[in-house]
């Protein structure tokens, strides 16, 4: 099966140029300049890629982007008394119409049991449900020996990063203790590691403190949480890690006093790396404190912070300068409304702010509102928006090249985009299972038009052509972002 995208500007974390791509199967096999009739050996060469193609995508005034690499998702978690809405089969296929093709989400260990079980577990929710290609990080929630020697043989399996938690404390957390055993092995190991890094002791005091003065609303969840919570924990997982000598990636960064922290860890040299998410981006206090029980929408952890402090503008800097290495969602969608098998979501937090399940939706927007914070608002440039939602996550991940960009040999993951269009983005439109989205009448140009997986047209004239199961699992190689 041959495929053959002509006519668009092809846009790499590196390139900006006018070409055609030619897929064979699963793989692009060539990148050439279009036929302008210049030349007989070039239009030859392209009449016969035309002939000899099955499919000719006509992408003449769109962007050839590759498709987006999402590596923090969290489908069908069980969390604070229910589950996360999506399922791997509704979450893949939103984020295929949402532009990204491969996701990387968190297999979750129980406290008390082997971690293999749960590795297992989250292998067998997702065998044969997924869109696009996906793989898994490890949350590790209970560090002993037993886990430590299962680390190296989650390697085997392709699991390369390992998530633990300074927050949450008799959920997920870990003690510093722990976090530093596992951070020793990643030494020696190879593996990444990935810190949620919050100090939970000390949130947990401040959330039964605010409670005690009446304080139940959503926006309490933020003020509970304030940077120096963020910025200390992560000061403190970077001196730990800098003592092990591993790899570290603090997930959902959102204060700019913990951005302080990477900047000054990078520029020591360490192997030190931080993602941040659209929610930190674009959202704040504003939406927390929407009428009603409205704030509980962007009720995530770490918080949507106060626009008044400047969190926003340092982590768009921090984007721009690669303090900041990677955009991804998050996503842990949970209903406003009872879900219709799931039951009452955000609701369980009516009255208190703690007992609200923290997440929210975004795999599905996240290509869209990057770019518009990227270009529409003309804060990154075209390579910079590729590199931050596709090329760098894949090499931090250990999936590049196969994924993350679009070069000869590489996996045919692609968005065919259409700067042209402008659209308002509204729950009515999203393909999530969840009953909003967090940016509700945000006008923003450009569309996702269409999308192909190795290969395959998924998405195409605002219809999905894939089935459950395409995707496949991916085992991934170690972190290709080392100094
Ligand atoms: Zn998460």
């Amino acid at each position: 099966m041959r495929t053959l995208i002509k006519g668009g500007t092809v846009v790499t974390a590196t390139e900006i140029m006018q070409a055609d791509v030619l897929i064979e199967d699963e793989k692009v096999v060539a990148i050439y300049a279009p036929g302008d009739g210049g030349g007989w050996a070039r239009a030859a060469g392209d009449a016969i890629a035309g002939a000899l193609s099955e499919k000719v995508i006509d992408a003449t005034g769109k962007y050839v982007f590759p498709g987006g690499v999402d590596v923090h998702t969290h489908m069908e978690l069980p969390f604070g008394g229910t589950y996360a809405s999506d399922t791997f089969e509704s979450g893949t296929r939103a984020a295929a119409w949402g532009g990204t093709t491969t996701l990387i989400d968190f297999a979750v260990q129980t406290i008390g049991e082997p971690m293999m079980d749960g590795y297992e577990e989250w292998m067998a929710k997702a065998d044969g449900e997924c869109a696009i290609d996906y793989g898994f990080h490890m949350i590790v929630s209970d560090v002993n020996e037993q886990t430590l020697k299962e680390m190296d043989m989650l390697m085997g399996e392709g699991v390369t990063s390992f998530k633990l938690f300074m927050a949450y404390p008799g959920v997920l957390y870990s003690n510093d203790g722990q976090i530093f055993r596992a951070m020793q092995k990643a030494a020696e190991n190879g593996a990444t590691i990935m810190m949620h890094a919050e100090n939970g002791i000390v949130i947990d005091v401040l959330r039964e403190q605010a409670l005690a003065r009446g304080e139940t609303d959503p926006i309490y969840h933020s003020v509970t949480r304030p940077p120096v919570t963020e910025a200390e924990a992560t000061h403190r997982a970077i001196a730990y890690a800098e003592l092990a000598e591993c790899p570290l990636y603090v997930v959902h960064m959102s204060a700019k006093e913990a951005l302080d922290e990477i900047i000054a860890a990078r520029d020591r040299g360490s192997n030190v790396f931080a993602e941040t998410c659209p929610q930190y981006l674009f959202l704040g206090w504003k939406n927390l404190n929407e009428p009603g029980f409205e704030g509980a929408k962007y009720v995530c952890s770490t918080p949507v912070r106060s626009e008044e402090q400047g969190h926003q503008e340092a982590l768009w800097r921090g984007l721009a300068t690669n303090d900041l290495q990677i955009v991804s969602t998050d996503h842990c969608p949970f209903c406003m409304n009872d879900h219709p098998t799931l039951g009452m979501q955000k609701q369980l937090g009516v009255g208190d702010f703690t007992k609200i399940p923290n997440g929210l939706p975004g795999v599905e927007e996240r290509f869209t509102m990057m770019y518009h914070g990227a270009i529409d608002e003309g804060r990154l440039s075209l390579n910079r928006f590729v590199e931050i939602i596709a090329t760098t996550p894949a090499k931090m991940f250990g999936l590049f090249p196969q994924k993350g960009t679009i070069a000869i040999g590489s996996d045919a993951d692609i968005v065919v985009f259409d700067p042209g269009t402008h659209q308002t983005l509204s729950a009515d439109g999203i393909h999530m299972d969840v009953d909003y989205t967090c940016y509700e009448g945000t006008e923003v140009s450009g569309k996702v038009e269409t999308v192909l997986s190795r290969g395959r047209v998924i998405i195409e004239n605002g219809e999905y052509l894939g089935t459950k199961g395409d995707g496949r699992y991916l085992e991934r190689g170690t972190n290709q972002c080392l100094i």
